[in-house]
């Protein structure tokens, strides 16, 4: 079952993308993402690990999630990115969250208009978003609050000293790709002589003097998604590598936290139409009380609450990531990032309970999509946390 009800309305570019996208789920996401959720989070990213081959078979592909492209309509770009990153979620969340991220130092660069700074921070390379920190991390995505007035000192502080900037401190063991990424997005405090002046954002290489890594972080889902801490030891970069000072912080935080909503969004849809789509295959084949149970009332009133769920889901993101390619508000894609991450979180949890016994075990894809669907709930903004900053903008 693959529920592409929306066939007619797709471009034909749109429907050239998902059908591409969606072999590759399918044929590499899907069983790579299976077999990485089983092995330990050092197995994950040794040299030889078939991460490796979902990264290269995907960047051969020439998608980028958060990659900006000038040329395209804003309004075309938003609905391409939307269904690239739904058939990425559908095809495995961690993997997907691991590509997304990766080019958000690139886009960083890009911002900047610095030719030398886009020749080095290149898509080749896998990237990061180092923004929470052990001590910080609702308080860090909560910018601008009356609570917090961007004058912490934090656990990782960049300071002015001449032409560099010298980086000193940890991010916390949650960045995604942390312990295996070439260059971060770096979003942490900035202070001068006379002390923290607010938050500054910026563009680090990762294989310099002072960079040292954590462990990879074992959690209960989204395991083919390495997460980890990085540590600066006076790490020291051209001052050129700012992207943001203080004044320009939360415009920048708010940017990013838009489109990283916006993009969550999308990519649960895609878990959540995944975990019906399971559902509803299995309810045909499972035969009970003499039927298939998919003809008991009971289970078909279910999965018709599920697939209610998700289509509400696909179409709040959709006026979401439109509205924001022309209006970008971040109250809206929080609004969607909360309902399709907890629509999947109980779409995942109902299949779950269609399958009976065979949803508990390993042979069966249910158990796996509910623990990746657990995490989407606290990832980019516990969901509360994020209700809150949306409510300030009401
Ligand atoms: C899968 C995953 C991927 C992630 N990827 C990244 C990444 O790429 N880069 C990165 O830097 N970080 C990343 N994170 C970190 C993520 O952003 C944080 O985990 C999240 O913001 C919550 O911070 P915390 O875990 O420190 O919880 P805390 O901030 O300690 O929050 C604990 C609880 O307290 C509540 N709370 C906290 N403050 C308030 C408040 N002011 N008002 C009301 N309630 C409050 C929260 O809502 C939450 O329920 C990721 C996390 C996950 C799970």
């Amino acid at each position: 079952m693959t529920n592409e009800i929306f066939n007619e309305v797709l471009s034909e570019t749109e429907i050239a993308v998902r059908d591409t996208l969606r072999r590759f789920a399918e044929d590499v996401m899907r069983p790579i993402g299976k077999e990485l959720d089983t092995m330990t989070p050092e197995e994950v990213i040794a040299k030889d690990s078939i991460l490796w081959e979902a990264h290269s078979q995907y960047a051969e592909l020439g998608f980028g999630m958060f990659t900006v492209d000038d040329s395209m309509d804003p309004v075309e770009a938003a609905r391409l990115g939307a269904l690239s990153s739904e058939m990425l979620g559908w095809g495995d969340a961690g993997l997907a969250i691991s590509f997304g991220v990766s080019g958000m130092p690139v886009n960083l660069a890009q911002m900047s208009d610095n030719p030398a700074l886009i020749e080095k921070f290149t898509s080749d390379k896998v990237g990061c978003w180092a923004i929470t920190e052990p001590n910080h991390g609702s308080d860090l995505l909560d910018f601008g609050s009356k609570e917090n007035d961007g004058k912490r000192k934090g656990d990782c502080v960049a300071r002015r000293d001449g032409d560099h900037i010298v980086i000193r401190g940890q991010k916390s063991s949650w960045v995604s790709n942390g312990t295996i990424a070439e260059m971060a997005a770096l979003y942490c405090a900035y202070e001068d002589d006379d002390g923290v002046q607010g938050g500054a954002v910026f563009v680090v290489p990762l294989d310099i003097d002072g960079v040292t890594r954590g462990k990879p972080t074992d959690k209960v889902g989204q395991r083919p998604l390495n997460q980890g801490e990085i540590f600066f030891d006076d790490v020291v970069i051209p001052l050129d590598h700012m992207i943001a000072g203080p004044d320009q912080y939360n415009a920048v935080i708010e940017t990013t936290l838009t489109g990283a909503n916006g993009s969550m969004g999308s990519l649960f849809c895609g878990l959540a139409r995944a975990a019906l789509e399971h559902a509803v295959d299995y309810a045909k084949e499972r035969v009970q009380g003499g039927k298939p149970i998919i003809e008991h009332q009971a289970v078909k009133s279910r999965l018709f609450e599920m697939f209610r769920k998700v289509e509400a889901a696909r179409a709040l993101n959709l006026r979401v990531v439109t509205h924001n390619a022309i209006n970008p508000r971040l109250e809206l894609a929080i609004a969607s990032k909360v309902t399709s991450t907890r629509t999947a979180m109980e779409v995942a949890t109902e299949a779950l309970s269609i399958y009976g016994g065979a949803g508990i075990t390993k042979e069966n894809p249910i158990e796996k999509l509910m623990r990746d669907a657990s995490v989407s709930v606290i990832e980019d903004g516990e969901n509360t946390l994020l209700g809150l900053i949306a409510a300030d903008r009401l």
